[in-house]
C-alpha cells in the first residue's frame, strides 16, 4: 500500500511538472484564482478535493515556470468570479452543486467553470492594467 502510494504520489508530481512547464510555455500571462486555502480546508468536502489536486502547490510551481520563461502568473481574488454573469454583471447566486450559470438579466448561459474562468480573466487584466491581450 506505502509502495502504490509513493507511485500515485510521483506519477502525479511527473504530471504537474509537465502541465505547468506547457502552460508557461504557451501563454505569457497567466490568472489563477487565489483560493483562500486555509478558510477552504474547514469545509470537509472542498478540503478533500483541494487537497488531492494541491492546488496551492501547483500554482507556486507555475509561478516560478512563467517567471522562468519571461511570463508571469496572476493571482485574482475568488470574490464572486462563479457568482457573477461575465457578460453583463449581474450576481446570479448559486449554490456549489449549481454546474450551469444562467443570466436572467442578460441570457447568457454558460458553463460554470467556463463563467468564473471570464470573470478572473477580466480581473487580471484590471491588475494587469491592459483591457486585452489578445
Ligand atoms: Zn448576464
Amino acid at each position: 500500500m506505502q509502495q502504490l502510494h509513493i507511485k500515485i504520489a510521483n506519477q502525479r508530481r511527473d504530471f504537474l511538472h509537465k502541465l505547468s512547464f506547457r502552460l508557461s510555455k504557451t501563454y505569457k500571462f497567466i490568472f489563477v484564482e487565489n483560493l483562500i486555502i486555509q478558510n477552504m480546508m474547514k469545509n470537509r468536502h472542498l478540503a478533500k478535493a483541494i487537497h488531492d489536486v494541491g492546488w496551492g502547490a501547483f500554482c507556486n510551481k507555475l509561478e516560478y515556470k512563467c517567471k522562468n520563461n519571461g511570463g508571469k502568473l496572476i493571482r485574482v481574488k475568488p470574490h464572486y468570479t462563479s457568482q457573477d454573469c461575465s457578460n453583463c454583471g449581474e450576481r446570479v447566486k448559486k449554490a456549489l452543486s449549481v454546474r450551469t450559470h444562467v443570466c436572467k438579466s442578460c441570457g447568457t448561459i454558460l458553463d460554470r467553470d467556463h463563467n468564473a474562468a471570464i470573470n478572473i480573466e477580466k480581473g487580471g487584466l484590471v491588475l494587469l492594467n491592459l483591457s486585452s491581450i489578445a
